[in-house]
């Protein structure tokens, strides 16, 4: 049975069934507690492209809706750029009209085994789809897909605030359909799966981690049942790919508090099932009276202080495997207590495989992430020593072009809540930065480039390319970096002179 129910301003809910007449409050949610959302929501179906649609969609007899992310993300007044359409027909053959009535050349990208179509208009993404049906068997993990009614097509949407749906037929242009309660679940910030969890998640494990990204994201609780689910169903993850666990995980990276969500993944116990590592990280050990702090917590300090300083990725990659290695180092020596000798170097090592397990890019973002995990004691190092220039120097080489982003790490690294201590180790570091640009003012070797070149030490000695080349490049460079010469080409030159004489080389006349 169908019901329509008309709200003021011609705003309706529509209810498809008796199961879900609740809807009732969902419509007032919209009306009466959140008219800007309305407005919101209207403004965003201005878009020339709701237009066109809905003409193609009638001129065809297509019943059409605007559905998910979009319609969430436009009651809650965010920004969203890709759209996706649902059709009770080919959705392909929908996009390839829509795009000739758009002109301009649009292209339709179409993904014939998935039955879906693809535009680009105004910056916007436009992905069309025929609603279907998905049915899983307990032996497969393909479900089988059928074409479908709009409800069956909600049904297998992952949760009740993505499966919304309005309509873009002129005779219901606007029409909200909610079966499932999303308008109240958006309301209440709650996410919540539209059948039973246990269904939804076993039928596709990745929407427990989309569970938890939405409820990072949009600032959201998960709601108990469903949150019960995902602790059931947490071993279910293990037929899930890595690509797709790790674009969540990013997501999940890219929030303004990521902590928040990884908490939510180790409760949950998810965590343990795709990143042990970051997981192993908790736990607190006592010896003789001497505890160690629990660096699970304290690596999601230092997340979430990175988080407010740069909205890099790969610098908050940095941030979560900077103390990886702390596990696997740990000592506690009687006079000294708990140690974790030499983790900056362990932990740059294991980068590699957490990447390349987890489908991370193998390429210079990941040497970006080693090099800040084995370089992220150095600073502390300067600012509790007497900062002789040439370790100010030697950092400058070590980190080139990344200093800024080391320093910005080491400073969120201390996580002291002792306020005479913060203050203490941020001052530190403050002298460490006026340090490094006073030096790189002198000695640029922040983006060293060696003064003499191998073409210039070969035909200076009249030698050919072999080992001596290097001895004397390198032994240039380690002066320059200890300040016995200065980083200039007379100085290097002569040095080098020098060099060849002491390992048995003749200038030329
Ligand atoms: P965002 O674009 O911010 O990631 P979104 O909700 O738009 O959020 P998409 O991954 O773009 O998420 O998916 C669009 C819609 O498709 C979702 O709103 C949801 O209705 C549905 N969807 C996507 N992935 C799944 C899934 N694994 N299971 C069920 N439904 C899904
Ligand atoms: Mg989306």
């Amino acid at each position: 049975m169908n019901l329509y129910i008309k709200c003021q301003n011609s705003f309706q809910t529509v209810f498809l069934d008796d199961r879900t007449k609740k809807t009732a409050n969902s419509c007032n949610f919209v009306m009466n507690n959140n008219e800007l959302s309305y407005l919101y929501m209207k403004k965003c179906l201005n878009e020339p492209v709701f237009k066109i649609i809905s003409r193609i969609a009638d001129e065809n007899n297509l019943p059409t809706y605007v559905i998910g992310g979009y319609v969430r993300d436009a009651i809650l007044k965010r920004n969203s750029k890709d759209i996706d359409i649902v059709t009770l027909g080919s959705g392909i053959e929908l996009a390839e009209k829509v795009a000739l009535k758009l002109g301009n050349n649009v292209k339709v990208n179409v993904f014939k085994n998935f039955g879906t179509a693809m535009l680009k208009t105004n910056d916007l993404e436009v992905e069309f789809v025929g609603a279907r049906k998905e049915s899983y068997r307990e032996n497969s993990r393909k479900p089988i897909v059928e074409n479908g009614t709009l409800i069956e097509d909600q049904e297998r949407r992952d949760f009740t605030v993505n499966a919304l749906a309005i309509c873009l037929n002129s005779d219901n242009f606007g029409d909200l359909i909610d079966p499932f309660n999303g308008i109240e679940d958006i309301n209440n910030k709650i996410i919540r799966t539209p059948l039973d969890p246990n269904t939804t998640f076993s039928d596709d494990p990745l929407r427990m981690m989309r569970a938890i990204r939405f409820a990072n994201q949009l600032n959201f609780t998960i709601e108990e049942t469903t949150y019960k689910a995902i602790h059931e169903n947490k071993s279910r993850l293990s037929i899930v790919s890595n690509e797709r666990i790790i674009d969540e995980f990013n997501k999940i990276l890219q929030t303004s508090k990521p902590s928040a969500g990884i908490k939510l993944l180790e409760n949950t116990g998810l965590l343990a099932e795709f990143f042990p590592e970051v997981s192993n990280l908790k736990g607190v050990d006592e010896m003789m009276g001497k505890m160690h702090k629990d660096n699970f917590y304290h690596t999601l300090e230092v997340l979430d202080n990175v988080c407010q300083k740069s909205d890099d990725l790969w610098l908050r990659w940095a941030a979560l495997l900077h103390d990886i290695a702390k596990p696997r180092t740990k000592k506690f020596i009687t006079d000294i207590g708990w140690t974790f000798h030499g983790h900056e170097f362990l932990g740059a090592k294991m980068i590699h495989g957490i990447f390349r397990r987890l489908k991370l890019p193998l390429n210079e973002k990941m040497k970006y992430v080693e090099k800040l995990v084995q370089l992220h004691l150095r600073p502390i190092v300067l600012s509790q020593e007497i900062v002789t220039d040439s370790a100010v120097r030697r950092l400058l080489f070590d980190a080139g072009d990344d200093i800024d982003d080391l320093m910005l790490l080491c400073e969120a690294d201390i996580t002291s809540k002792n306020e005479k201590t913060y203050s203490k180790h941020l001052n530190n570091f403050k002298l460490v930065r006026e340090k490094l640009i006073e030096i790189e003012e002198k000695d640029a070797v922040r983006n060293f480039q060696p003064p003499i070149s191998g073409e210039l030490i070969i035909e200076t000695f009249n030698i050919k390319p072999g080992k001596e080349v290097g001895i004397i490049k390198s032994a240039i460079k380690e002066a320059i970096l200890d300040g016995v010469i200065q980083n200039n080409y007379a100085e290097a030159f002569q040095f080098m002179l020098n060099k060849g004489d002491e390992i048995g080389l003749k200038a030329k006349k």
